[in-house]
């Protein structure tokens, strides 16, 4: 955690393709209604914008994951699920015993959590998540992080430290965002190049 979201320049989105042609999710068949892509560039200039931030978002069971891994995997960069940062931070207030009604003490352990990302390897492909060190990753899928994670979910301040984090990872390109608010909270200004049906 740490430091303030960098400054990203756009790159103009109808002056050259964002990705490379073989990996353009506009190649793929007829859009429906799943998840979009955008793209953001660290670099305002020069032949090629990268390295990439891409966002990926969509609603509940819409291929979001499979698409952003399998997009990760080919572009060579790292992949956020941001869902599993909200479970993670869950799962760290079910072992702290925190009461799910209580703001401001979901709040402060979103403060003094510490959460790393691990990429994404063949043993985890969606990566692993650490909690204070600690690899949670098999956890995040429990039926009681799967109960309360939207209570968490809906805290305020739990969102702003998310976001943040997010736009830092953001800001640093190179990455995979997914997340029903990627596009349109953490990444506003990514440009949207696409729609995928998968
Ligand atoms: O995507 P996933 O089902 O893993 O997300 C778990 C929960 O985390 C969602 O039900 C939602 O409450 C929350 N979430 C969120 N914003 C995101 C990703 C997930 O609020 N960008």
């Amino acid at each position: 955690r740490g430091g303030q979201p960098a400054g990203i320049a756009t790159a103009p989105p109808a002056a050259r393709p964002l990705l490379p042609h073989h990996c353009n999710p506009l190649d793929a068949p007829e859009p429906r209604c799943l998840p979009s892509f955008r793209a953001k560039s660290m670099l305002s200039e020069g032949p090629l914008p990268t390295p990439l931030t891409i966002a990926i978002d969509g609603p509940v069971a819409s291929g979001k994951n499979t698409v952003g891994l399998r997009l990760a995997q080919r572009l060579g960069c790292s992949l956020l699920d941001t869902g599993a940062m909200y479970r993670a931070l869950t799962w760290a207030a079910l072992q702290a015993g925190a009461d799910f009604d209580d703001n401001a003490a979901l709040a402060e352990l979103a403060e003094r959590t510490t959460m790393t990302v691990e990429p994404a390897t063949a043993e985890q492909p969606n990566g692993a998540l650490l909690l204070d060190g600690e690899d949670v990753t098999d956890r995040l899928r429990l039926p009681e992080v799967e109960r309360n994670v939207s209570r968490l979910s809906s805290v305020p301040e739990v969102r702003r430290l998310m976001v943040e984090e997010q736009r830092r990872i953001g800001a640093a390109g190179g990455v995979v965002m997914i997340g029903r608010d990627i596009g349109t909270v953490v990444l506003p200004d990514c440009p949207e190049i696409g729609r995928a049906h998968v």
